[in-house]
């Protein structure tokens, strides 16, 4: 037994609810969704330590030290990005957008609607950054004021080499944002090696919280700088900030419940051991998902080396039996959620390793996808091998 599989978790099907195995919301802990059964004021002073004491831990998670600050942002997680992008670029900046999935596009959108310009660096799902073009472009265009990078790209579930492209960002003295969502928790992340100036993730992915609440984790120094950068009011971190040292309070309501399971989920991911720990279960899930589909003749996307141990994109079968939506369907009534396919380059599914799922978990999803490949009359696992021609 691995260290991952002994803290792997019991199965959350004792809610009687099916597992999620998607990119997020995810399958939380009973004790996290119990969190939830009280009502908070959001001047009540227990809330307002349960908040501060969730905003203190969260830098830590990225190895942030003092001088680093954690501002909170209500919403999901694209809120907390727009967030960062519109307080952190000012309106003369000019942002290189490194994009190989759909979070990168979303971004550059962002951008566009808020007036900053971009340049684009783009590549495709299944390929990381070229570097030595983003440096091309940071030594030609001086203009380009920061540089803005997809942890997991969890369009794919490619890992981007976020380290070198801050040693980039660094040289060439740009701003450096990162969209950590999907990683943050479950990926090492050094804000300080890493030259980071603001990285951006939420509640409800690998800290096993509930969806509601954003979060930038800012270089103080940097955030001091963007006072009248943000272009809208909710979406103003700057001000976010400053009113929170003042009052301890958000601007506009906070989302209570969300806050207060989401500390209980920091207190499960300290005793699983941070970073580590959680990581160390989703590679462990990430493994047995990869080797049990092989073996029934899936194929994954991408090559191990670029596989990030948070979600799996599977080429779908070319087999005319293979039918996706009576798989997904299938799959559901047996209490196992998955996610279709959001790729360009190929048709395809998901599934993800993350939540409050373990060894127990990944082995009965594919146990379900084993018997569903049955009653799609593809047969049993050692035929369905060369029954699945694969793209
Ligand atoms: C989940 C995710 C987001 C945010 O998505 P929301 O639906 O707004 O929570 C942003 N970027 C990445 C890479 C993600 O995985």
């Amino acid at each position: 037994m691995t260290a991952s599989s002994r803290s792997c978790p019991p199965a959350a099907s004792e809610t009687g609810d099916p597992l999620l195995l998607t990119p997020g919301p995810l399958t939380t802990s009973r004790t996290v969704k119990a969190a939830m059964v009280h009502d908070w004021g959001s001047r009540d002073a227990n809330f307002i330590e349960i908040n501060r004491s969730v905003l203190a831990r969260l830098a830590g998670v990225a190895n942030g030290a003092d001088d680093w600050v954690t501002v909170p942002m209500q919403g999901s997680g694209t809120f907390a990005v727009e967030a960062m992008l519109t307080t952190f670029v000012p309106a003369n900046g000019e942002v290189l957008v490194l994009i190989n999935g759909a979070y990168g596009k979303r971004a550059k959108r962002i951008l566009e609607i808020a007036g900053r310009k971009t340049v684009v660096h783009e590549t495709p799902e299944d390929t990381p950054p070229d570097l030595a073009q983003v440096e091309a472009l940071l030594a030609s265009k001086p203009s380009i004021t920061h540089v803005f990078t997809i942890h997991c790209e969890t369009t794919s579930g490619i890992l981007n080499p976020i380290a070198q492209i801050g040693a980039l960002a660094a040289k060439y003295n740009k701003g450096y944002l990162v969209d950590s969502m999907s990683a943050f928790g479950a990926l090492p992340l050094d804000v300080q090696t890493m030259h980071i100036d603001a990285v951006a993730a939420s509640s409800n992915k690998c800290i096993e919280g509930v969806p509601g609440l954003g979060f930038v984790i800012c270089r103080r120094e940097a955030l001091k700088r963007t006072q009248g950068n943000a272009t809208t009011l909710v979406l103003d971190l700057h001000e976010q900030w400053v009113n929170m040292e003042k009052t301890s309070q958000y601007r506009f309501t906070p989302p209570t419940h969300v806050i207060v399971a989401f500390h209980q989920a920091l207190n499960e991911f300290d005793a699983e051991g941070g970073v580590a720990g959680r990581g160390g279960r989703y590679r462990h899930n990430c493994r047995i998902l990869l080797e049990g589909m092989r073996a029934l003749g899936f194929k994954p996307l991408l090559p191990d080396a670029l596989q990030a141990p948070i979600i799996v994109t599977f080429h779908m079968p070319e087999d005319p039996r293979f039918v996706f939506s009576q798989f997904y369907e299938s799959l559901k009534a047996r209490g196992f959620v998955i996610y279709p396919g959001k790729l360009t380059v190929a048709d395809s599914f998901r599934i993800g390793c993350i939540g409050r799922i373990g060894e127990k978990e990944m082995r009965a999803a594919l146990a379900a996808i084993g018997e569903v490949l049955d009653e799609m009359g593809m047969a049993g696992a050692g035929t369905a091998g060369q029954a699945l021609k694969t793209a």
